[in-house]
């Protein structure tokens, strides 16, 4: 249907022109699968000065990724070179750093400029960036990223304190930390990676606790040279590798869209008897103990954690934090827990997406009325009334613990097929209707009440109304509807 030099761009014979929105894992990849499908007429803009996204941005000590590093790759760049099974932050903001560098696509990366406008007129979106550059373009791929904005927590006096704080996504190097007294408040992810890192850098370290993780045990062993010398040698074994790490992940995927399933109750006794077996003092254990079933929050993966709030220099806060002081954090109890540095860990505003962008739909429509309550996209693809704009990990897509790399790439060759609609001038605006993003929704929120997420536990997971923002049904069902657009759900002009 298409045409191999990308033409198509309304009715005339100039090719197809597309903005590409944040450099990071997925918009390194929708610049390479752009290239590979010939449509070489295109922009990266990036609002940083170097690729990477979420990896560069985050710095954090103890970094590093819970997807297996051989399923946290483009499957077109499987790389030999991984250090572990969950390599560290750093090797894989230099792994994304690499394939955009060997894929020839950073010079078509426009750097240190914000796109902070985009409007649909006369056709065509017309982008504006901090900068002041202008672009008129076909197609925008939205590639912005999940967990992007960081969330502060209202605290009462957070800007009295006279010490070091900082967000674990914005992390001040500048900040000595060996001997120091530290406090990390939140248990996700984040703080539970970097709790390990820190306990024995630092002089005390606080785990302040407003709610107790499940722990899912999960060994990080690296990788010999020998066996990083077979994979190069034979790189039929890491796509073997590939393939069977994803399959496995796709059986915990399956699992959690089933609070009854079988596989969600080995995952729970796993992470129970892990606590069991390893936090020897009982009220600790206790204090430890979640009131709410694993997996209901994002699962937590660890090998160290308990070990390393049992350490010494380490203390759990499980009393309120009451307000922030000059001198440190007071809890409800009275307490003052004097510090030299505080880590915000507290998470992301899941739902902002490309927002505080503003982005003007057909007929003056703007984006933020219409997600004021909550965003919304047709198969976390598309808006209605926003033509041939697209969205790589939107919203209310597949999260889980799974690798949002896959994701993105199914994602994209998805996008790509409504693409060669417009190259192939079969049409010249294409965007789901609002009847089949409303019925999308309906399922998607009527399936949500068999998940695990929805079990009784707060999470980011859940939207303003409780309602999972998430693909509920098993990954295979993510897989087959996105293997082919069903056109009747797309309005076509
Ligand atoms: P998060 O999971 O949203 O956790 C935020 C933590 O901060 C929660 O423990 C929350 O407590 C606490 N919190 C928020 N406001 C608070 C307040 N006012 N007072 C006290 N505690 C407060 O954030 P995250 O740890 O940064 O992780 C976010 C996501 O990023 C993860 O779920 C994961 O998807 C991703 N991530 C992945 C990796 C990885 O290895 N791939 C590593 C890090 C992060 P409550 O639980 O009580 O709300």
């Amino acid at each position: 249907m298409t045409n191999g030099n990308g033409h198509g761009g309304q009715g005339t014979d100039r090719p197809l022109r597309v903005a590409v929105i944040g450099a990071g894992m997925a918009g390194i990849l929708s610049a390479i699968k752009l290239t590979d499908a010939g449509i070489t007429d295109f922009t990266v803009y990036e609002k940083a000065d170097r690729v990477g996204g979420t990896w560069r941005e985050n710095t954090y000590p103890g970094l590093a990724c819970d997807v297996p590093s051989h399923l946290y790759s483009y499957s077109f760049a499987l790389s030999p070179d991984w250090s572990h099974r969950f390599s560290p932050g750093p090797e894989i903001q230099s792994y994304l750093e690499r394939v955009a560098e060997e894929s020839g696509i950073v010079s078509s990366i426009r750097f240190g400029d914000e796109v902070t406008r985009c409007e649909f007129t006369g056709g065509r979106w017309q982008i504006e960036t901090a900068g002041g550059h202008r672009d008129d373009v076909d197609v925008v791929i939205a590639a912005t990223g999940v967990l992007h904005q960081p969330r502060y927590p209202d605290i009462e006096g957070i800007d009295t304190f006279e010490g070091a704080i900082f967000h674990s996504a914005r992390w001040d190097h500048d900040v000595p930390l060996d001997g120091a007294r530290v406090a990390i408040i939140g248990t996700g992810s984040t703080a539970i990676q970097m709790t390990a890192a820190l306990v024995e850098r630092v002089g005390r370290l606080a785990l302040f606790q407003r709610t107790a993780q499940w722990i899912f045990p999960q060994d990080n062993p690296s990788y010999s040279e020998e066996e990083q010398a077979s994979f190069r040698s034979d790189p039929s074994a890491l796509t073997e590798l590939h393939a069977n790490l994803s399959q496995m992940f796709g059986v915990f995927a399956n699992a959690v869209v089933d609070a009854d399933s079988p596989e969600i109750k080995m995952v729970e006794q796993a992470c129970l008897d892990n606590l069991e077996n390893n936090v020897r003092d009982p009220e600790l254990r206790e204090q430890l103990r979640p009131d709410y079933r694993a997996a209901c929050k994002r699962l937590i993966m660890s090998a160290d954690f308990y070990e390393a709030i049992q350490h010494p220099n380490a203390e759990l806060v499980t009393e309120k934090i009451e307000r922030i002081e000059a001198g440190g954090v007071r809890t409800a109890d009275g307490r003052l827990h004097e510090f030299d540095v505080i880590v915000l860990a507290t998470g992301f505003k899941a739902d902002a997406f490309m927002r505080p962008m503003s982005v003007i739909g057909r007929d003056g429509q703007k984006l933020a009325d219409l997600w004021a309550d909550r965003p919304s996209a047709y198969l976390s693809i598309s808006i209605p009334g926003f033509p041939n704009f697209f969205m790589l990990n939107g919203p209310n897509g597949p999260v889980g613990n799974f690798s949002l790399i896959e994701v993105a790439e199914i994602q994209f060759a998805y996008i790509l097929q409504l693409i060669d609609r417009l190259r192939s001038r079969e049409a010249r605006e294409i965007c789901a209707t609002a009847e089949a993003t409303d019925a999308h929704e309906a399922a998607r929120v009527e399936a949500a009440k068999d998940t695990i997420w929805v079990t009784g536990c707060r999470s980011w997971y859940l939207d303003d109304r409780g309602i999972p923002a998430t693909w509920p049904w098993p990954f295979d069902r993510f897989r087959a509807v996105m293997e082919a657009p069903d056109f009747a759900a797309y309005e076509a002009r």
